[in-house]
């Protein structure tokens, strides 16, 4: 299996990061379809990519023209459209039997030799695998958000995924102009596992009246040299997306990764961050 023969791009959910991800593999030529379960979540994709295009060819940071880009990529609630992809990857809400149950239909649709990547944040890639008939043809390509801007991504190697599958995926985040890093299957990989309990022990501080939430993100952002404070991290990331990678972990690693009481009263409030115009700060 090699890059040469890829030439169609399935990508299943339009948000935050489908929309990403689709975006970035038209940017490299790819055509790509891009499912969602309803047409305005598919055309809220479609607006995504359209103003993430106009911000990057405004810095002139793209070969080609906006247009041409967007021409590539072809939305659609027809899981059977994505039939003759050769390659698909999965950004559907982070649930492990809305996941199983994609998989098993994305077995069904495409031909036996079509990998089938997803882009979960914690949950067991052995275990979405084990919801197809070819496990082997599975694998974890984990973009980091906003996919178009970062530059990393971490593939996670399932118990049962073939070494030329992992070859495959770390090529075709390369054609992506991205930098790889592998982990193994274990809950929350390399990344969440060390983050969640950052961006939860920055809620609770918050909660406790250690400092507002300004001086907390202050603090980590010029006191260790990172980009952003945990506050604003889990605003951009998605507190549900944080949530639910707080109570995987919290199930399979125990106390030590319990989310924080605040996270989950601001889930159930509908204050989700960014993507819904407020989280711990407000947004436009
Ligand atoms: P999101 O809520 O922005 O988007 C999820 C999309 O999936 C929605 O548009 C929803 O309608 C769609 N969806 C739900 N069920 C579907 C189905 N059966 N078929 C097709 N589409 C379906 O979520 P997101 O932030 O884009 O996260 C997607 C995945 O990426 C999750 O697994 C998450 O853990 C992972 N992830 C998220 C981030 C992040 O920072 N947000 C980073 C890395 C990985």
């Amino acid at each position: 299996m090699n890059l040469e023969t890829v030439d169609r791009v399935g990508v299943v959910g339009a948000g935050t990061m489908g929309s990403g991800i689709a975006q970035v593999a038209a940017t490299h030529g790819y055509d790509v379809v891009m499912r969602d379960i309803q047409q305005g979540f598919v055309e809220s994709g479609f607006d995504s990519i359209d103003s993430s295009l106009e911000r990057l060819d405004g810095k002139d940071a793209l070969e080609d023209d906006p247009e041409t880009i967007r021409g590539r990529i072809e939305g659609t609630t027809d899981l059977e459209d994505l039939a003759d992809c050769d390659v698909v990857v999965e950004a559907a809400v982070e649930d492990l039997e809305v996941k199983k149950d994609i998989f098993e239909d994305l077995a069904e649709v495409t031909d036996g030799e079509t990998v089938l990547a997803t882009n979960t944040s914690t949950l067991s890639i052995t275990s979405i695998a084990s919801a197809t008939d070819r496990p082997e043809r599975v694998v974890g390509l984990h973009f980091m958000n906003p996919v178009p801007i970062m530059e990393g991504v971490e593939v996670v190697v399932g118990e049962k995924t073939d070494s030329e599958v992992v070859d495959f995926a770390h090529d075709l985040s390369e054609s992506l102009e991205k930098t790889t890093w592998e982990s193994d299957d274990k809950p929350g990989f390399v990344t969440n596992r060390i983050l969640m309990p950052w961006i939860n022990e920055g809620i609770r501080a918050f909660d406790e009246g250690v400092a507002s939430k300004e001086d907390i993100d202050a603090g980590m952002e010029l006191g260790t040299n990172v980009p952003m404070g945990p506050l604003t991290l889990a605003d951009h990331i998605g507190l549900d997306v944080c949530l639910h990678a707080s109570e995987t972990l919290h199930e399979e690693l125990g106390d030590r990764y319990k989310p924080a009481y605040l996270l989950k009263r601001k889930v159930e409030a509908d204050e989700l961050g960014k993507k819904t115009g407020k989280g711990f700060y407000e947004y436009d």
